[in-house]
């Protein structure tokens, strides 16, 4: 007999069905820092020109798939080099995904931990994807393991999160130079968290050959939106073009980053309050006792507590939402990942933590 369960069973691929999907936690009524998410709403007059610009679009028909005008605002707004091409993405989640599969079945390396997607994407694809392990005492790069494993694997492509999720620290440079010298392949520095970090390597993208600058609007303000961009040598850029999903920007998020893009002052205020408050949120928690915050340069902390477990589901039933990351390797044992939010939820946040001590 067919049932839906015996053909999925005998049709998908044995590692898809031992695999768990992405957990994403109901946040209903609670508050909201386990997703590094910009606490602040768009300024109100922003919010009513985009009803506007978003009600007049013609939602009957696709995007335009090359996304010139785009590409030219996004260059524009984050001085990407004239001379690099960019690609969009839906999220820097699906440009992941595609660098991936242009070089599938290749390996995938990283500096680990590091964000989970570039395991799960490489799996995905068929391709074997190699975690080394970051130093555990500060979750520096190890560069003599990475030299090792790049000569070994000869790694398609080489992750590099700048800063790095979950771990909040930014890799030192002359370690990045000599990855970058040393892979035969790309080299794709990650910097999601650009915003809160003020480094960036996009400035030096013409320096080297095999070198790709990855972004996302996402931490700056607009997760919602579905928008990530990656820039680099057109060589690199036109192979990746080729296996993007020819409408994968939709025409509201589209518009949507074209217009907020022009107002990108406010989001970038709020991009400096968020680091103001993370100087402040890092010495409130160093003062709570059997807390150990490590030195964060992007929108969250990562802090080591006597029991993770416990004072996650704690802070939970007070309120509060924010990740255990302990779980995801065992350089991260009772640590706690929280996303810095307004002011208000910050006090909220340590009076949960504090109580759950
Ligand atoms: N890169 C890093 C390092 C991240 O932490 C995240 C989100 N957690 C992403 C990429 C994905 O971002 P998005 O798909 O929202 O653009």
């Amino acid at each position: 007999m067919k049932t839906p369960a015996s053909s999925a069973q005998r049709f998908v691929r044995a590692d898809v069905q031992a695999m768990a999907s992405y957990h994403v936690p109901d946040a209903t009524g609670l508050i909201k820092l386990d997703a590094m998410e910009n606490p602040y709403g768009l300024p109100e007059q922003v919010r009513h020109e985009l009803s506007q610009a978003l009600s007049a679009l013609a939602l009957n028909r696709y995007p335009q798939p090359a996304y010139a005008p785009l590409k030219e605002a996004l260059k524009a707004a984050f001085d990407i080099p004239a001379a690099s091409q960019v690609i969009v993405g839906n999220g820097s989640d699906e440009l992941i995904s595609m660098l991936i599969i242009a070089t599938a079945p290749g390996v995938v390396i990283s500096a680990w931990p590091s964000f989970v997607m570039y395991d799960m994407s490489a799996r995905f694809a068929g391709s074997r994807f190699v975690g080394v392990p970051l130093k555990a005492q500060d979750f520096s790069l190890d560069v003599e393991a990475m030299l090792a494993a790049i000569a070994e694997h000869q790694p398609a492509v080489v992750f590099l999160a700048y800063p790095n999720n979950p771990t909040g620290n930014c890799f030192d440079e002359a370690a990045m130079l000599s990855i970058l010298q040393a892979a035969p392949g790309l080299v794709v520095i990650d910097e999601a968290y650009q915003p809160f970090a003020q480094s960036t390597w996009m400035n030096r993208l013409a320096e080297f050959p095999n070198l790709v600058v990855m972004r996302t609007v996402s931490k700056l303000g607009l997760a919602g939106v579905r928008l990530g961009y990656m820039a680099g040598a057109a060589p690199w850029i036109e192979q990746f073009e080729k296996v993007r999903p020819p409408y994968n920007v939709n025409v509201l998020s589209e518009a949507a980053v074209r217009l907020v893009l022009k107002h990108k002052a406010a989001l970038d205020a709020q991009a400096e309050q968020l680091r103001h408050d993370r100087e402040a949120l890092q010495k409130a928690l160093l003062a709570l006792p059997g807390v150990n915050p490590f030195a964060s340069r992007a929108n969250f902390i990562l802090a080591r507590v006597p029991d993770s477990a416990r004072i996650f589901a704690a802070m939970r039933e007070r309120g509060v939402l924010i990740k255990d990351v302990s779980k995801m390797h065992p350089m991260l044992a009772n640590c706690l990942r929280i996303t810095i939010g307004s002011p208000s939820e910050n006090q909220a946040m340590l009076a949960a933590l504090s109580a759950s001590l």
